[in-house]
């Protein structure tokens, strides 16, 4: 499993890196680099007649601005350090899309599979008192989210157990985000983080002089991918990419093994199989072994599981040209520099799977609102459209094409709106990664110029307020 020490002095070596470049003055960048605050909670449930107890954690790493916004995992091997690594992701993911949050990252130590659903309620509903009674848990405060281990049912039960504590907090459903619909979510936020690797994908290939740097056009059409980890964020970016960009998906690696079909799996058809076999052995569209395909030939590696699955015993291994970082942590600091000297480029994780918290942001400015996104909007914009085509039609004496009439006409609704902010801000954030990095020759890496464009915002904030 994921080597949590190396995975918290990997984020500093990189983050370090970044605060050299920027020549921050002294005790500032010691300031940024180091977890504010984290709770450590141990708590009992009485569960198949005995009690059994529970260890978690929720580390805040910055909270200038807040809330403090990281999701939650339940995983059997999660601890401390890995949880204030990835809080200190959390925080310079959040400046880099110039959202306002500050970074945090919750765990709990606990095997989901080890549990029915109505137990893992009431170890869910526990651990969220706990982090509410000590103020790691409200919607001005921490908001947490899904990670790995958890969904939108763990995020109902926390947000319900917040107001039931808090009954006079009319925002208490902004407490977590990515909840379901119908208690509060938002149209996309399932789909955010691998819609997000998309759209990474997307704004890479529409820049030239980087898709140059790995020496292919700029098509995305037939690019053979890789997939690590066939879990929300995986299937989501495999889906999409596959069924709308025309890339071929070569191989899935799992848990269990590696399922290959050169001329592209059907990723709706392994996800159902994975679903009702819990492995993607047995899977009659492609090839099985239990070796893994990370160092096959492909265009395109997307690792999508956990940290430190490239590292410095495989990087020489890899022969993809673009490695797109969808998990967190996935390429060790050590396996980074081995690959750059390669030539291989790296689309960071705290650009490439910023979806999640990027569409959180919409759903939480959702839940401030009262209010869906488009509600007030949406039949005056389609009537404007209608009048504009009318005088179109008077006009030319032509019938508006029946095909595009629909998508013109129609006003946008929720999803259309957050898929539209979520791309922006995928666009811009690349547009200032890749600028930076071909602007300087100091900057050796994608990596380096969204840590610098980070630690730089998180700077003046700290600046302005005094602490530097
Ligand atoms: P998930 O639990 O839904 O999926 C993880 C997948 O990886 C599972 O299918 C699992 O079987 C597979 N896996 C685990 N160990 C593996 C191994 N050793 N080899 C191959 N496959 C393995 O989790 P997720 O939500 O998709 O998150 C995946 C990664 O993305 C994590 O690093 C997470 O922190 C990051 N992330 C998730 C979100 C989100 O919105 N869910 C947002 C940002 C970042």
């Amino acid at each position: 499993m994921s080597n949590s020490h190396g995975f918290l002095a990997d984020v500093t070596n990189m983050f370090n890196d970044a605060a050299e470049i920027l020549a921050l003055e002294e005790g500032l960048a010691e300031k940024i680099a180091v977890c504010n605050t984290t709770l450590t909670t141990r708590f009992g449930v009485r569960l198949r007649g005995k009690m059994y107890t529970f260890e978690g954690w929720r580390a805040v790493h910055s909270n200038h601005p807040s809330p403090a916004k990281g999701g939650i995992r339940f995983a059997p091997y999660a601890n401390h350090e890995e949880v204030e690594a990835l809080a200190a992701l959390m925080s310079y993911k959040c400046a880099l899309m110039d959202l306002p949050f500050g970074g945090s990252k919750g765990a709990l130590k606990v095997d989901p599979n080890d549990w029915a659903p109505h137990e893992m309620e009431r170890i869910t509903r526990r651990f969220a008192q706990e982090l509410a009674r000590h103020e790691f848990l409200s919607p001005s405060q921490n908001v947490p989210a899904p990670d790995v281990g958890t969904n939108e049912t763990t995020m109902i039960w926390i947000a319900d157990e917040y107001r039931r504590m808090k009954s006079h907090d009319i925002n208490a459903n902004a407490c977590v985000t990515g909840k379901p619909l119908a208690m509060g979510g938002i149209e996309g936020r399932i789909e955010a983080t691998g819609r997000g690797v998309q759209y990474a994908i997307q704004a890479f290939f529409q820049t030239p002089e980087d898709v140059a740097k790995i020496g292919m056009d700029e098509s995305l059409e037939g690019r053979t991918v890789v997939v690590q980890g066939l879990g929300n964020v995986g299937y989501h970016a495999a889906k999409f990419l596959s069924e709308e960009s025309g890339c071929k998906i070569i191989a899935v690696v799992e848990r269990d093994g590696s399922i290959r079909n050169p001329d592209g799996l059907d990723i709706e058809a392994l996800r159902k199989h994975m679903t009702e076999t819990g492995g993607v052995s047995g899977f009659e569209g492609g090839e099985f072994d239990s070796g893994s395909a990370l160092s096959d030939a492909c265009d395109i590696l997307i690792p999508a599981a956990l940290e430190s699955a490239i590292h410095d015993g495989n990087a020489h291994e890899i022969k993809a040209k673009l490695i797109v970082e969808a998990a967190n942590g996935p390429v060790t600091y050590a396996a980074n520099t081995i690959l750059r000297e390669r030539g291989v480029v790296i689309i960071p994780d705290l650009y490439a799977n910023a979806g999640g918290v990027t569409v959180s942001y919409f759903e939480w400015v959702k839940n401030l609102t009262h209010i869906p996104f488009g509600l007030m909007e949406r039949r005056r914009d389609e009537e404007g459209s209608r009048m504009l085509a009318r005088q179109i039609e008077n006009m030319t004496g032509c019938h508006f094409p029946a095909e595009s009439a629909e998508p013109f006409l129609s006003g946008a609704r929720e999803i259309d709106l957050v898929r539209s902010g979520l791309d922006e801000k995928m666009r811009s954030a690349y547009g200032e990664m890749s600028r930076l990095w071909n602007a300087s020759e100091d900057i050796p890496d994608l990596r380096t110029a969204a840590y610098i464009i980070a630690v730089k915002r998180i700077a003046e904030i700290y600046r302005a307020l005094g602490i530097g």
